[in-house]
């Protein structure tokens, strides 16, 4: 193995975040708009592109790999590609691959998650109310949602549920989902509402639920234990008590994590972020396709070597500020 990727602030990265597609069958409303201008499918790097530059940051020290978008699971021809990344688990370079997703195409490719050295998988779920499911994603349908969630499991396939904390839309279904996730033995981690995109009439500052408040809310059911463990990410973790129920908090807003961050992120054109709340990236591309382009580890090299120290999200003086105009369906999640 070549020496690892260390940036100026001597985090080693170690873990890359690949954005398979821009595309996504739903049209959740802090994510996208209703109506979403893709890249033209020309723009995106294929399948055999992504799997030598992801396999080139393996080679650099990679160790986890997360697939998401988008929808990663409605790139065409998407399982060649966790496949080709398959091997690098049994080679034992990589130590775990991953993904998120909407779960809606679940039931399609659980078993064969499985079978290609998947263990876990992040599945992202607002709400248990049907109506408010077709609301948050503009068209989406709860059931397939479950169905997926139960494909998954019965597969064996160990599932987190990822829920973005909304004001007035989801603080009613705290207790619920949190039984929900219990009953079924799942993890549960909350996020809070990054401001990403321009969603044009939506106000963040309206939809921002502080995870502070949704842990003293908890608070007053359960004794939460606050865990020391970290899971290589941005999340920080509690138990509760009474059930023993894990429970995450994403807190890019009120904790500033980047002091630990081991993290960049490839979209599916080949542009790498170093900071998922910054917009510096380098086009990786070039490397890619063009024999006399700065040869491709090193092109990776230099863009570890700008890593920023973290974002500048701050909702603390009553406005967004650190407010990216890219789409969080274009950087991955
Ligand atoms: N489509 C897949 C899914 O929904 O899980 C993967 C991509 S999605 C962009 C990844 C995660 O980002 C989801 O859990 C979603 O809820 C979250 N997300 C999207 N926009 C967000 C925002 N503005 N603030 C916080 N989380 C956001
Ligand atoms: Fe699609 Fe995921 Fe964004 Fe929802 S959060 S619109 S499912 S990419």
């Amino acid at each position: 193995m070549s020496a690892p990727l260390i940036d100026p602030f001597l985090r080693a990265v170690t873990y890359l975040r690949v954005s398979v597609t821009d595309r996504c069958d739903l049209r959740c409303s802090y994510c996208m708009s209703e109506n979403m201008k893709f890249l033209p499918k020309r723009e995106l790097l294929t399948l055999e592109e992504l799997d030598r530059l992801s396999s080139a940051f393996i080679r650099l020290g990679v160790r986890k790999l997360r697939i998401t978008g988008g929808e990663p699971l409605v790139r065409r021809g998407i399982m060649s590609y966790v496949e080709a990344m398959s091997r690098h688990l049994q080679s034992g370079a990589l130590d775990e691959l991953t993904l998120t997703t909407n779960a809606t195409q679940m039931h399609r490719f659980a078993a064969d998650l499985v079978s290609l050295g998947v263990r876990r998988v992040n599945i992202s779920l607002d709400t248990l109310d049907e109506r408010k499911f077709g609301e948050i994603t503009r068209w989406g349908r709860l059931g397939q949602v479950l169905r997926g969630i139960d494909a998954a499991q019965e597969a064996g396939l160990r599932v987190k549920i990822n829920t973005v904390a909304l004001k007035g839309f989801n603080e009613d279904e705290l207790f619920p989902l949190v039984e929900w996730c219990t009953g079924r033995d799942m993890d549960l981690t909350f996020i809070e509402v990054m401001p990403m995109g321009d969603m044009g009439t939506e106000d963040r500052l309206d939809q921002y639920w502080s995870l502070r408040d949704l842990r003293a809310r908890l608070g007053e059911r359960y004794r939460l234990t606050d865990l020391a463990e970290r899971s290589g990410g941005p999340a920080r973790y509690v138990r509760l008590e009474e059930t023993g129920q894990k429970i995450g908090f994403i807190t890019p807003l009120t904790h500033n994590f980047c002091e630990s961050c081991n993290r960049v992120r490839l979209t599916c054109t080949g542009e790498l972020y170093m900071c998922l709340g910054q917009e510096d990236r380098a086009d990786l591309r070039p490397s890619l396709r063009d024999p006399a382009a700065v040869p491709l580890e090193e092109a990776i090299r230099n863009a570890i070597a700008r890593k920023p120290k973290g974002h500048d999200f701050d909702y603390s003086r009553q406005s967004v500020s650190g407010q990216m105009p890219r789409h969080m369906s274009h950087t991955g999640g």
